[in-house]
């Protein structure tokens, strides 16, 4: 890879001109995104600052590559903190274009989410043979969706609501079923009619479609640098794999396909392969 800012070019004259004119330029047309709400919880988003640097830096949590947003004045590592992370310190690896990969710290604070406690009838939480088969399957298909990842920045990294409506179920709430433990919720519910369009809340391109035991007929997308997100129980799906998508465009319907008791929207939304909670990127906090 050649670049001008490489250590070892020693810009002369005209060169040299050109270039600082450059620098001057720079800040004014890449303009820093918009960053989602900071909150240092398990499932929220850590806003790391990393200072200035000409080239991005690359940041990794656990090997996974973190979103870095900004420009040369100042980078941001974006990163998803995972629901089961325990609170205490954290660290990213940050590697600038010049020198040795660095290790940055950062505090998780606790956070209590909201637990329910349900009592059902057996045959509702376990799972038949067949089905557990087919949801081993689908988890392994998530998977290498969920592991996507593409050099193109997000064009924003405030989304707008993908459907009007109440916002129900919060994220992170903590399900037990007849006194176990399942996984807790980790995303957004919407509660809205059968056939309310769900359009895409950010520009980016579906990842993939499918129908999926738990979540039903899903849609996901790629915003850009592992930012994507995940919409379910859908009525109908509109959009195919690999078309690209601008906010606002409809992808499909809200539906109750899937293990859900009535119509809405599961909305989650991932960074470095972590949910984190959607309501960190609306503009409106959520709310
Ligand atoms: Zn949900």
């Amino acid at each position: 890879m050649s670049s001008p800012f490489r250590k070892g070019a020693r810009p002369h004259g005209v060169a040299a001109a050109v270039l600082a004119l450059a620098l001057s330029l720079l800040p004014a047309l890449a303009g820093a995104l918009e960053l989602p709400r900071a909150r240092s919880v398990p499932g929220g988003v850590a806003l790391i600052d990393l200072g200035p640097a000409l080239v991005a830096p690359q940041a990794s949590v656990d090997g996974v590559p973190v979103l870095v947003s900004g420009r040369p004045g100042g980078w941001t590592a974006v990163v998803g903190i995972p629901l089961e992370a325990a609170p205490g310190e954290r660290v990213i690896e940050v590697q600038r274009e010049e020198g040795p990969a660095a290790r940055v710290s950062f505090a998780v604070a606790p956070v209590r989410y909201a637990e329910q406690r349900l009592q059902v009838a057996p045959g509702k939480v376990d799972l038949s043979a067949q089905d557990l088969a087919r949801h081993e399957r689908e988890r392994m298909r998530s998977a290498e969706v969920i592991a996507t990842w593409s050099a193109a920045a997000p064009e924003t990294l405030r989304m707008r609501p993908p459907v009007p409506g109440r916002r129900s179920g919060s994220f992170g709430l903590r399900r037990v079923f007849n006194d176990q433990p399942r996984k807790p919720h980790g995303g957004m519910d919407i509660a809205a009619p059968t056939g309310t369009p769900v359009v895409a809340p950010a520009a980016g391109r579906v990842i993939d479609t499918g129908d999926y035991f738990f979540n039903g007929h899903t849609v996901w997308l790629d915003h850009g640098n592992g930012l994507l997100s995940m919409y379910c129980h859908l009525s109908r799906i509109d959009v195919k794999a690999g078309e690209l998508v601008a906010t606002g465009t409809r992808i499909g319907a809200v539906g109750a396909t899937g293990r859900v008791t009535g119509p809405h929207l599961h909305w989650s939304v991932m960074l470095n392969r972590t949910l984190v909670d959607p309501a960190l990127f609306l503009a409106d906090g959520g709310r």
